[in-house]
């Protein structure tokens, strides 16, 4: 498989060199042109504000919302996949959720967590920081993951989001999934 990482900004390489440790090809995405050549596209954690923006001025949002690729979001790039972005109008709108931005407290409150996910076996290794989490899912949304009652990793067919960073990890489960129950579906 060829899995994009969109390249704009965020934790770009880890992303890729899980890709490369699955053992599928990995692309750095900087245009839109590039994702009519992909099977599935990451978009990585970083700071979903500063990600929108920049996704609008290269054109990635137009393209995306008219897209059906596959797409796996991590942190801010779970929020940017979002229905509903704590009471506002969602920004890709591929999952049917409502997320809360910054919900586990600030930077230096960062965490680790090894986290009970539905269809991976082990528990898969969580770094969260400054991490949303999902505070509502509808129609068509599964639960794959909580920690302490909040919602932190959903799917909605060929979407996944994770509140968390699995690529700051030697753990390459999250990614595997990814590519073989969400990409192949
Ligand atoms: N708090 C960030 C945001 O709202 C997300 C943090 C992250 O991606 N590590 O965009």
């Amino acid at each position: 498989m060829r899995i994009g990482v969109l390249a704009l900004q965020g934790a770009v390489r880890e992303h890729m060199r899980q890709i490369e440790a699955c053992d599928h090809e990995a692309v750095a995405v900087k245009t839109v042109a590039q994702l009519e050549t992909l099977d599935g596209l990451v978009i990585p954690g970083g700071e979903s504000t500063t990600l929108r923006r920049l996704m609008t001025l290269y054109g990635f949002r137009e393209a995306l919302c008219e897209s059906s690729l596959p797409m796996y979001g991590t942190c801010a790039g779970l929020i940017v996949l979002a229905d509903d972005i704590e009471g506002e109008e969602g920004y890709l709108k591929k999952l049917n959720i409502t997320v809360e931005r910054n919900s586990f407290g600030r930077q230096v409150d960062s965490f680790e967590s090894m986290l009970d996910i539905e269809g991976i076996e082990q528990p898969v290794e969580g770094v969260f920081i400054r991490a949303p989490h999902i505070q509502s899912v509808r129609e068509g949304v599964s639960v794959l993951g909580t920690i302490d009652d909040k919602i932190i990793a959903v799917q909605q067919g060929r979407y996944l989001g994770v509140s968390f960073h699995p690529e700051l990890t030697e753990d390459t489960s999250m990614m595997r999934y990814f590519i073989e129950k969400v990409v192949s579906l």
